[in-house]
């Protein structure tokens, strides 16, 4: 019977036959690339999403998209093109990213985000932050230029400084239409939570459209990469530093190459409780499972009968794309080097 070593031998004989192959600077092409991004889950509005405002999220999903997608193209790695498709959706107003965040209960934004490459499982992670107009490439300056995994508030940003990353006032991730939900969700809190020291109460009885919200893009590249990024300004009305999945590796993000690579959204207490990204992959993993299945078990039954909402998208070392969502809709494009491209919002 042939010895662990020689099994283990045998399984890596085509990546080290590729290895030797390939010219020092150059790599092995596995000709197959992949991306899929998202831009939150949740009740949108069918009737309310209609003509030009829709329109608008298919453009800027299809733009994010493509603009990853032309990067894998030209030989770029996954950690370059999610990091280039979520700066867009960070940008945009239309999403709970960058520009366009959600409230806080006292009326400012603290944005979470992270970044994970599935062939060496470095990580990056940032939390709170107030002031980085990027926290995604914030995200990857942790990763890349610090010892450490998850930086949170002012030490974040000193640290962004210290990169020479943009930084901008508060204020330039308002926008009305997120500040009208804060009132409302205000309202809604404090009516609930009268008389009451507990505000979990209120925050449960929210509509599901105040804890949704964020972007995240999940790739493969030609050297068989995978890498995964996810960026928040989380859930509307968030209290006492609340912090959600978003920056918790194994939560909401998770790549590895012997695996897939996932970005979540949703109700961000459930995605930590359950460690969604990091089961999902464990279940390919180990249990030897399809993406498709295994990523549909996760977010159709373990997560919706815990209670908890949203949705992923995941892509695997083979370059196939999940996309499963327990909530009325999820913002989602992909595109895949097969020729295969879409971009949708419902079922
Ligand atoms: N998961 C994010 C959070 O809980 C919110 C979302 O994805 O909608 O912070």
């Amino acid at each position: 019977m042939p010895s662990l070593f020689h099994r283990l031998l045998h399984r890596a004989a085509p990546a080290i036959l590729a290895a030797t192959l390939v010219p020092a600077g150059a790599y092995a092409d596995t000709g197959q690339f992949a991306i899929a991004i998202h831009g939150g889950a949740g009740t949108i509005d069918e009737e309310k999403l209609q003509g030009e405002l829709k329109l608008q999220y298919e453009a800027k999903l299809l733009e994010a998209l493509d603009s990853g997608y032309a990067l894998l193209e030209k030989g770029s790695s996954s950690q370059e093109a999610v990091i280039a498709a979520i700066k867009i959706l960070e940008d945009s107003p239309l999403f709970n990213a960058g520009k366009g965040a959600v409230y806080t209960f006292d009326g400012t934004h603290e944005l979470d985000a992270s970044l994970m490459d599935g062939a060496t499982l470095q990580v990056g992670a940032v939390a709170g932050v107030k002031t980085v107009k990027s926290p995604i490439a914030l995200a990857k300056a942790v990763m890349d230029h610090s010892p450490h995994v998850l930086l949170f508030g002012e030490g974040a940003e000193a640290f962004a400084a210290e990169q020479g990353l943009a930084r901008v006032s508060n204020d330039y991730f308002d926008t009305e239409e997120r500040y009208q939900s804060l009132l409302k969700a205000r309202e809604k809190l404090l009516q609930q939570e009268d008389g009451t020291a507990d505000f979990r109460a209120g925050h449960d009885a929210l509509p599901e459209s105040y804890r949704m919200g964020t972007v995240g893009a999940v790739a493969l590249d030609k050297r068989g990469n995978l890498a995964a990024g996810t960026s928040t300004g989380g859930m509307t009305a968030k209290r006492y530093g609340r912090v959600g999945d978003s920056p918790i590796i194994g939560a909401g993000t998770y790549a590895d190459n012997a695996s897939c690579a996932v970005s979540a959204t949703g109700h961000g207490e459930y995605f930590i409780r359950y460690n969604v990204a990091a089961d999902i992959c464990a279940r390919v993993k180990y249990q030897g499972v399809s993406l498709a299945k295994a990523s549909d078990t996760v977010v159709n039954q373990v997560l919706k009968d815990a209670g908890g909402s949203g949705g992923i998208i995941a892509v695997d070392a083979a370059g196939n794309i999940a996309m499963p969502f327990n909530t009325v809709g999820m913002y989602r494009a992909s595109r895949s080097s097969n020729g295969d491209r879409s971009v949708g919002i419902f079922r």
